[in-house]
């Protein structure tokens, strides 16, 4: 293969991210860039800082900071600078990325709590009511929006009301969910919302970044429980410095991004992207179920970024078989993550329409070997 084919993908990723890319984004990462110089600072970090705040609410009063490492180091980045040691942190999981947040917390010693929904259960707005009332030390709630584990789209609206209510600090990991479905952060009394660059929004993998309320950000000065991972001070000098990072920022794939913003924005927005995203599932869920494959969840709590079906119970039945038998047709899918049912996964955001979920379709069929043998 020449070094020229390369820029071609040989399969589609059907994963939540890395996903697959338009070339038009992988294209943009084609020259370089001065980390100092004000065609890349003000001209694209701050364009990308303000677009972002622009998708996540239509009110005043919220900020974007960018953060280098996967979206992981910025969910860390968050509760390591924004929550004091006073701070008590109710997390509410159903799955290993609600479960990663707690990690963090334990590593960092910040005081929390755990809502363990299990992982194909939901939490519901009384449970958080009940505890809320019961722990008084508890001063922030953190969730994840969609819980990529499996596919499942939280109750966000319901529990961002019971956490208005209450006063504490909300805080969304929305990594595979922002820029995929429409909401406003400020509508639901979100705090602090954290996605990366190689979901939703359709840019390559490298950073992540978190859109917070201004007014509280200025007070965690002094907070962060990290050199690197923190978030006041990368906010401060992005400020300070229009669009500057402290330390090296992964050019390449911030303009890459700022190339997938303006798909984003020739798509029609967030709305129109969340609807081809919605087809492509139902498509998905449609064909699969055709097939006799069943999914792990009840279809009203899919959310249309990943979804998770059950393997198939025959005994010729092999995942890794399976996996390169779609390989070798064009599709890379997911394996499952659930730790008691046997599932694998499937994608449907990125670059991907509702003719490639029918040819996936298609290429499922056809790899069904193991019923005919
Ligand atoms: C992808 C993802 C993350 C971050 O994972 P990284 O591997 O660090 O990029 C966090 N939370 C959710 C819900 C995700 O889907």
């Amino acid at each position: 293969m020449s070094i020229l084919d390369e820029s071609e993908n040989p399969y589609l990723l059907l994963t939540p991210g890395p996903l697959s890319t338009s070339r038009t984004v992988r294209q943009a990462m084609m020259r370089d860039w001065c980390t100092w110089d004000d065609d890349y600072n003000r001209d694209i970090v701050e364009t990308i800082r303000s677009r972002l705040v622009e998708l996540a609410t239509s009110q005043p009063g919220y900020t974007a900071v960018l953060m280098q490492g996967s979206g992981t180091a910025s969910v860390e980045a968050t509760l390591g600078s924004i929550i004091p040691d006073s701070g008590c942190v109710l997390f509410i999981t159903n799955g290993v990325y609600g479960q990663r947040m707690v990690e963090i917390a334990r590593c960092l010693g910040i005081r929390h709590q755990v809502l363990d929904c299990g992982e194909t259960g939901q939490p519901t707005a009384q449970q958080v009511r009940d505890i809320l009332a019961s722990e008084p030390a508890i001063n922030h709630v953190a969730m994840v929006h969609c819980e990529t584990t499996t596919g499942m789209l939280n109750p966000l609206a319901e529990v961002a009301d019971v956490v208005k209510q209450s006063g504490c600090l909300f805080i969304v990991d929305a990594m595979s969910s922002f820029g995929g479905i429409p909401f406003d952060i400020a509508e639901l009394g979100i705090d602090y919302l954290i996605s990366s660059a190689n979901k939703c929004i359709q840019g390559v993998p490298g950073f992540g970044f978190v859109i917070a309320r201004q007014n509280h950000l200025e007070k965690c000065k002094g907070i962060a429980r990290s050199l690197a991972l923190d978030l006041y001070d990368q906010w401060q000098c992005m400020e300070k410095n229009h669009g500057k990072w402290r330390f090296t920022s992964p050019t390449h794939t911030v303009r890459a991004f700022y190339q997938a913003l303006q798909e984003l924005d020739a798509e029609g927005g967030v709305e129109h992207r969340y609807q081809r995203y919605c087809d492509n599932q139902k498509l998905l869920v449609k064909g699969m179920e055709s097939l006799d494959f069943c999914c792990l969840l009840p279809h009203e709590q899919h959310s249309p970024f990943i979804t998770s079906f059950y393997s198939p119970v025959s005994p010729d039945y092999s995942f890794a078989e399976f996996y390169q038998h779609l390989k070798k047709l064009g599709f890379v899918i997911y394996p499952g993550k659930v730790s008691d049912a046997d599932c694998f996964r499937i994608g449907t955001i990125g670059e991907v329409y509702p003719r490639d979920i029918a040819r996936l379709i298609e290429a499922v069929h056809n790899s069904m070997y193991w019923e005919h043998k």
